[in-house]
């Protein structure tokens, strides 16, 4: 059984409802039996020049903005503050040192294509051979990155921010032996991957059985990665847990394959308590 869901943006992100707001996911964390829950609004740091026109306002002291409104009482749901950071097309990521240190954990996304020119070159949406290079390529980009020690987990790895219909044409470029590669690279990271609910919406079961993705965890459970669950809910709506139960069952992929969230931090105290002088 999933214990955490680390992808939550609250009304914090551009992109997340206005009504998304901290204590209503921790109300429903609650009701639906979940231990731990990390809140990862969209973030690229100030300190990074170059941020896109989307990104430029979503800068650290913003994503702070949502630590005054986590109330005092977390009703037993154990509290992350952590972030979505993104790397650019050219690898550099939007993060530095000093604000990397700051979050209980980081999520680096991977596979927002649809921001042209700035994740990915707008050519390689409508050409799934070159999309699916380039997807190889920004992963390996992300493990190369200076700040990859910071990363916690891969968000949506190789979900092609496109069109639903876009997955198994994109994903069916990779073969196995790359993904071998990417995988490794992440194990040896320490870089867990996320199973992400969001990516299920609009999916039958019978479609989910015919998905690449099943292919692709079973690599990585094969090559011992680990992994973490993120809804990536921008409202209160369904987490598609039980679409993700699936894979996991289609993959071979055990509870004990994901990382323990519940002890996390395990060096430094939680930003939420650090700052509110609150305890979970
Ligand atoms: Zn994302
Ligand atoms: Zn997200």
């Amino acid at each position: 059984m999933i214990l955490h869901d680390i992808h939550i943006h609250t009304h914090i992100s551009s992109c997340g409802s206005p009504e998304a707001f901290a204590e209503g996911y921790i109300s429903r964390a609650k009701e639906i039996g979940l231990k731990t829950v990390g809140f990862s609004d969209h973030m690229w740091d100030r300190a990074v020049p170059g941020a896109s026109r989307w990104y430029e306002p979503q800068d650290f002291a913003h994503v702070c903005g949502l630590i005054p409104e986590v109330p005092k009482s977390h009703r037993g749901v154990h509290l992350l503050f952590g972030c979505e950071a993104e790397c650019r097309m050219d690898g550099v990521v939007g993060l530095s040192e000093e604000v990397a240190q700051k979050f209980d954990y980081i999520l680096i996304a991977h596979g927002h294509d649809h921001m042209k020119n700035f994740v990915m070159p707008a050519e390689f949406l409508d050409d799934h051979p070159a999309h699916a290079k380039f997807a190889v390529r920004h992963f390996k980009d992300i493990l190369q990155s200076p700040l990859r020690k910071y990363f916690t987990s891969v968000a949506h790895p190789f979900v092609p921010g496109t069109r639903h219909g876009d997955t198994n044409a994109v994903l069916c470029h990779i073969p196995d032996r790359d993904f071998r590669e990417c995988f490794e690279a992440a194990r040896d990271a320490g870089i867990a991957l996320e199973m992400n609910g969001s990516t299920f919406i609009g999916f039958s079961e019978e479609e989910i059985r015919n998905l690449e993705y099943v292919r692709m965890y079973a690599i990585a459970k094969e090559c011992g990665c680990r992994f973490t669950y993120g809804s990536d809910s921008h409202c209160y709506g369904d987490r598609q847990l039980g679409k993700v139960e699936l894979l996991k069952s289609l993959a071979g992929i055990s509870d004990s394959d994901f990382l323990d969230m519940s002890r996390k931090p395990d060096r430094k105290q939680n930003l939420f308590q650090r700052l509110r002088g609150t305890r979970t």
